[in-house]
């Protein structure tokens, strides 16, 4: 459906000189012809995995940037984005080749394609993921690199099979989220299939088979919405394109995972895109919508008021549609649609668009840019946080030879550097070179160096060395070889702490346990008897609420009469009864009796971005509503999303309702519902 999903095979430099005329059919392309003809010849002889000649890789990766309508010097970069890493070329002979804007282009990605994700931890991709946006002066360097990750992701079956796992994982743990966080989810959402098709290639392709299985049923429910809004937005003149929304199948999975839920629950919700043409239409639309088919009134989102952090902008409803299928319909103009799909490179180009091309790609960086198009919002100002990372700006992440990654504190010298690699190698240190050239050892390093350290049997350290290195390591380390060697007096000890620090898993849970004392209340759950609920035409019957659905006082409920074990209570909406339709002359309607006097205890999850008091305020929410909180666990993941899992005390769904619209009103929630597992008390 998309231009992305073209085959790859046999395209060539037409190709991608059309595609650049057809952006701008005025722009001059003569630095792309010369910038393919260098490419070509430099490249001559090497072949790609899959046996082509190595020009079709960088030559893809500028059909890539030329369909996200990228400027022609980003495009020439790309096809020279592998010309200094795998052949004789320099960054100097492209400086006087082409020019220096090209040529720093292509270094920035040469340096990133360097660096090896080494270590397993989460941690390292973290500090990886920050490092490469925080930086990076020029944002269309990690442009380049995504666009030359997703051909190279495309091209992975070419790859055996352990590497081919080992770089779906470091595509989803690096490049995907950085490509989310730019808001490009077009390549994002590529890159994660793939990745997720590696990986977990069985999971792949159990929910590729549940949508064909459904398809011709989902196809016919699309053709019959979109013919009614076209039907409809004929008569107000209002001029739309209608799509469905693409499949992402690793979306699909994580909410599976992550959110309990089937493929069913989610397969279930249709979702329609209507592309308008300016904002008063999209509002137009909206109405046009909510007047076809009720609204789920908390589904809306207004996202144009109020733009994403990504600059994303749409509006959101969720209505009961045809059927009484949940129908999810995003309104947005073509201006934002981009913006959604392409994210960072789309808004870049649009504030270009009036300028002379290419001239103030120099001058401004990207983050400037935004800032200026956004003066003075909330929005900008949290982006810019994202991006830059203040929280880390007295930290710096620089690397060894082999692309290692190491962290110090600002202003750290190499011999900081020398003893965080090892004590040895501190107490040796003669020099050190970073990126390539010599420095002395009073340099400051700067995130993304690159540096070596050379070492001598008869270097050792020196007084001055103290004035020069930052860190209480390298301190303590200098200190005790003088005093050892100076007064003879050995000291001993091992680095083996700082070391493990360095590794502690950056992820926090809390988990606390809220001493129940409810314990007789609670165990009425499966007692005899459910007290506040009423069964026509029975009595003494054994009741027990079901664990799969757990219905809760005002669920609508329905009775089903067991083999030998009583009654058990499901709610209508149980999608274990399904299995039970051809036993219906065993289900009994039941009621709920008006008065609430019983407590049951329910699962429920918040999600959420972590913030300072987040999880105080979720508290005090549900303390207002006056509910007992029987357990929590809260856990804040890598990338800032926090889920705080409660078992709290409700009478009823409208209790619980409250709850929910209580939790909701708190600044940065994003998503909360009930949970249907099992709840587990502990006693301890
Ligand atoms: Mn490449």
């Amino acid at each position: 459906m998309s231009e992305f999903d073209l085959k790859i095979r046999s395209r060539d430099i037409k190709t991608l000189l059309d595609q650049i005329k057809k952006n701008d059919p005025k722009v001059n392309i003569d630095i792309v012809n010369k910038a393919y003809e260098f490419a070509e010849s430099a490249h001559r002889g090497q072949l790609r995995y899959s046996g082509e000649p190595y020009i079709t890789h960088p030559l893809e990766v500028a059909i890539t940037l030329a369909i996200l309508k990228l400027d022609t010097t980003t495009i020439s970069a790309a096809l020279l984005h592998d010309v200094v890493e795998d052949t004789q070329t320099t960054i100097e002979i492209l400086k006087n080749k082409f020019n220096g804007e090209l040529a720093q282009l292509v270094d920035g990605v040469t340096k990133i394609s360097s660096i090896k994700n080494k270590s397993k931890f989460s941690a390292q991709a973290e500090y990886l993921r920050k490092m490469l946006i925080a930086t990076i002066k020029d944002v269309r360097v990690i442009i380049i690199k995504l666009a030359d990750k997703l051909h190279n992701m495309r091209t992975i079956m070419f790859q055996d099979e352990e590497k081919r796992k080992t770089i779906a994982k470091e595509t989803l743990d690096i490049y995907a989220p950085i490509a989310r966080r730019l808001g490009m989810s077009m390549i994002c959402s590529e890159l994660e299939d793939i990745s997720f098709h590696v990986l977990f290639p069985d999971e792949y392709n159990r929910i590729r088979d549940s949508f064909s299985e459904r398809k011709t049923e989902l196809d016919s429910y699309f053709d019959n919405i979109k013919a009614v809004l076209i039907e409809s937005f004929k008569k107000f003149s209002i001029e739309t394109e209608i799509t469905g929304r693409a499949k992402h199948y690793y979306s699909i999975y994580r909410k599976m995972k992550f959110q309990n839920k089937d493929f069913d629950s989610i397969y279930d919700i249709r979702a329609v895109r209507i592309i308008t043409r300016d904002i008063k239409d999209c509002y137009a639309v909206l109405g046009v919508v909510h007047s076809l088919w009720s609204p789920i009134t908390s589904r809306f989102k207004d996202y144009i008021a109020v733009p994403k952090s990504n600059m994303y902008q749409s509006l959101h409803t969720t209505v009961i549609g045809p059927d009484g299928h949940r129908l999810e319909v995003q309104i947005r103009t073509q201006d934002m649609h981009a913006t959604a799909e392409m994210g960072i490179a789309a808004h870049w180009l649009y504030k270009e668009k009036n300028l002379s091309i290419g001239k103030n790609y120099k001058e401004l960086t990207i983050l400037e840019n935004i800032n200026k198009q956004f003066d003075n919002t909330t929005d900008i100002r949290e982006f810019m946080r994202d991006l830059k990372m203040d929280l880390y700006e007295d930290e710096i992440f620089v690397f060894t030879p082999k692309g290692k990654i190491v962290k110090l504190s600002k202003e750290s010298s190499p011999i900081d550097f020398a003893y965080a690699i090892h004590t040895e190698v501190g107490e040796h240190t003669t020099g050190a070179m970073v990126n390539k050239k010599i420095v002395p050892l009073r340099t400051r390093l700067k995130s993304g160096d690159i540096i070596e350290i050379l070492t001598s049997k008869n270097g050792h350290p020196s007084e001055s060395w103290l004035k020069l290195v930052r860190s209480t390591k390298a301190r303590y380390k200098i200190r005790s070889w003088l005093r050892k060697n100076i007064e003879k007096h050995p000291s001993e000890e091992t680095g083996l702490k700082s070391r493990r620090e360095k590794s502690k898993k950056q992820e926090k849970t809390v988990q606390v346990t809220i001493p129940v004392n409810e314990h007789k209340k609670l165990n009425k759950m499966s007692k005899k008897t459910v007290p506040g609920l009423s069964i026509a035409g029975t009595s003494n019957v054994e009741i027990r609420l079901s664990q799969c659905c757990q219905p809760i006082p005002g669920d609508d409920v329905i009775g089903f009469i067991t083999r030998g074990r009583g009654m058990t209570i499901h709610k209508k909406t149980c999608p274990s009864l399904k299995r039970l339709k051809d036993e219906s002359e065993r289900f009994i309607e039941v009621v709920w009796e008006g008065n609430e006097t019983e407590y049951y205890p329910v699962k429920i999850a918040v999600f959420g971005l972590d913030r300072a008091n987040l999880l105080k305020d979720v508290t005090d929410q549900i303390s207002l509503t006056k509910t007992n909180i029987l357990k929590m666990e809260a856990n804040v993941k890598d990338d800032k999303t926090a889920e705080i899992k409660f078992i709290l005390e409700v009478k009823s769904n409208t209790h619980l309702n409250e709850i929910m619209q209580m939790i909701k009103k708190i600044g940065n929630i994003t998503d909360i519902y009930k949970l249907n597992e099992k709840v587990v008390l502990n006693k301890k």
